[in-house]
């Protein structure tokens, strides 16, 4: 019988601990966060950062940013509007795929552990290689593609085909902020991120398909079926489980699916 050893339990080792609360705290905690740099060589490691909380905001962004400001300028993470609008400060907090400026540090119980969005190939700390992802995103031609001669003023839409496309209570598919929380919690994404589009691009697609002003309806399920580009959704429903702003790229994906079977 062929012997079987156990992998080691994680290449990331503990790294350097950084005590920045001070003995007058009120408030102390942890936060565990992924360090890489390329440029050194060097294995990834997991640095501790003990902070004064009465000295930042709520949010674990609040949090990042008073380490980066005050305790270590190294720290490298992307963000930009601070309020769940742009999608740039994607990670992974507390083993879930999140926004660090919407997730209250309140909600994690003990030590805030923070990584990167899994299986993205990562540029510096917190920041993923999305170069991938948005070739994928370009390959489905996110632009309003028409035939017809173009009207003096611009298309219009009627309200419920709009709805259709913001929903009714603003959680539709335009609404996506591009986060790319959800596609990097998908377990079909993880292992055929080469060919399977996964949820944030389907959604995209989808939200393509049904605009009433789109002439490329044909040409854009022609580009889309295919046993990889579409049909690796095994309907898992991470995607929706995670997603920050509440959407559901897992119902998109089964109305991409309804389409084709439709015009069959
Ligand atoms: S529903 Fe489909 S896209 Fe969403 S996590 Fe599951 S397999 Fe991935
Ligand atoms: S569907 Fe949600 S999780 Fe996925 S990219 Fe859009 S906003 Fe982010």
């Amino acid at each position: 019988m062929a012997e079987f050893t156990l992998p080691p339990k994680s290449r990331v080792k503990p790294g350097k601990t950084h005590d920045a609360a001070g003995p007058d705290a009120k408030k102390k905690r942890a936060f565990q966060i992924y360090r890489y740099d390329p440029e050194t060589g060097d294995n990834p490691r997991m640095d501790t950062y003990r902070i004064d909380l009465s000295k930042c905001g709520p949010m674990v962004l609040d949090a990042l940013l008073h380490i980066k400001n005050s305790v270590d300028s190294s720290l490298t993470f992307r963000r930009s509007c601070r309020e769940g609008i742009c999608g740039s400060c994607a990670m992974n907090i507390d083993g879930t795929n999140t926004l660090a400026c919407t997730k209250p540090i309140d909600e994690v119980k003990g030590d805030v552990r923070i990584t990167p969005l899994p299986h993205m190939p990562v540029l510096k700390d917190l920041v993923p290689d999305l170069s991938h992802i948005y070739a994928q995103y370009a390959a489905i031609e996110p632009w309003m593609k028409t035939e017809s001669p173009p009207p003096t003023r611009e298309r219009l839409q009627a309200p419920e085909d709009s709805d259709a496309l913001n929903g009714t209570d603003g959680k539709g598919p335009a609404a996506c902020i591009l986060c790319f929380c959800c596609s990097t919690a998908c377990p079909s994404y993880w292992w055929n991120s080469d060919r399977f589009l996964g949820p944030a691009i389907l959604m995209q697609a989808y939200r393509w398909l049904i605009d009433t002003r789109d002439e490329a309806t044909g040409e854009r399920l022609d580009q889309l079926e295919d046993p990889f580009r579409l049909y690796r959704c095994h309907t898992i429903m991470n995607c929706t489980k995670t997603c920050p702003k509440g959407l559901n790229p897992a119902k998109s994906i089964a109305e991409v699916k309804k389409m084709m079977v439709e015009r069959k």
